[in-house]
């Protein structure tokens, strides 16, 4: 059991949201005084805005909101770092101040009556609690297939992603310091959050429509972030290019048989018989070569990531 009255801060990303901003800061402040009020957090509870670079007025609202209030706190980066490393800071920024955190879009596309029931997760004993989309409906038929055979391809190469899971969870201090110790540059902070160890739960509820403003995340920046969370996460891509390469060693073989017979039966010309034996047998040692290489690749990217190799839980009899 957790302690009873845990201080949340809610960490919130906002790129040029000036136009959702003040309508989803209303709900989150509304939200917070009330669970304040019921005793399920403590009173320094506070909503913590990362302003990443935005070019229109989301800096003043925020400001505005915090002289406003201090149950509101900014963070202001010098430039457009991207949603994952907005992400970072703010959780960085909070961290000292809270028990648990609550991320969750500026578009409040994500259910934030759930957000309750996430702490309640926590005080039972949970230390990241997942928000889950149930459906997918308010979404583009283009993001919704799109990010259909992302999971999917995800979940093939083994890269271990909750499907239907952005970035709405709240994680407790312990897991966002564990998180704050993967120093990779290239984030994709829901496979690493996976990764944490630690008891996981899952709430569910349906996703909304974008309040107000427009999304972000265009087709480009989705696909680099796709892009992303593969190649962080999996050295599989490489292996395929091995594989390749074994594949054209044994259709090389299959070559040299129908070669020889070709051959023998007379039906040959001079001349095909060594090169399209060639064409097979370099085009497999290209592939097996570069494969080999990749391992070694692999193996020294995984080395300068330098990740944590474990996280402990508890310990007992060690004081
Ligand atoms: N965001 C950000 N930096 C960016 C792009 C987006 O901090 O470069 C924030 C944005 O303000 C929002 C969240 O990330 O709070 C998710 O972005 P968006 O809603 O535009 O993406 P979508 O929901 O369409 O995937
Ligand atoms: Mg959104």
């Amino acid at each position: 059991m957790k302690q009873k009255c845990p201080v949340l801060h809610i960490v919130v990303p906002c790129f040029n949201e000036q136009e959702a901003l003040p309508h989803s800061h209303e709900r989150l402040s509304k939200l917070i005084e009330e669970m304040i009020a019921q005793g399920s957090i403590g009173a320094e509870s506070k909503l913590l805005y990362v302003d990443d670079g935005s070019r229109d007025n989301t800096w003043e609202i925020i400001e505005k909101l915090s002289s406003e209030s201090n149950r509101v706190a900014g963070v202001k980066l010098a430039c457009n770092s991207g949603h994952q490393n907005a992400l970072m800071a703010g959780l960085a920024a909070a961290v000292e101040h809270c028990d648990i955190t609550v991320s969750i879009d500026a578009d409040l596309q994500d259910d934030i009556n759930v957000i309750p029931q996430m702490v309640e997760r926590y005080r039972g004993g949970c230390d990241i609690v997942f928000g889950v989309r149930r459906e997918r409906k308010s979404d583009s038929w283009l993001k919704r297939t799109t990010a259909g055979m992302f999971y999917r391809l995800m979940e093939r190469l083994g890269v271990g992603t909750i499907s239907n899971h952005a970035d709405f969870r709240l994680m407790s201090r312990r897991t966002v310091m564990a998180l704050l110790d993967y120093k990779e540059r290239n984030l994709f902070i829901r496979g690493i959050v996976t990764k944490l160890g630690y008891k996981t739960d899952c709430v569910y509820y349906d996703r909304a429509a974008r309040i107000a403003g427009k999304s972000g995340y265009p087709l480009r920046k989705m696909l680099n972030f796709a892009i992303d969370g593969i190649t962080s996460f999996s050295v599989k891509p490489v292996r395929m290019v091995f594989m390749m390469g074994v594949l054209f060693l044994l259709i090389a073989l299959i070559m040299l048989i129908y070669v020889l017979t070709a051959v023998a039966l007379g039906r040959s010309v001079s001349g095909w018989p060594s090169l399209i034996l060639s064409v097979w047998l370099v085009g497999a040692f290209v592939l097996i070569g570069l494969g080999i290489i990749g391992e070694y690749v692999g193996k020294i990217y995984i080395e300068v990531k330098n990740r944590p190799r474990y996280n402990i839980d508890t310990t007992v009899g060690l004081d």
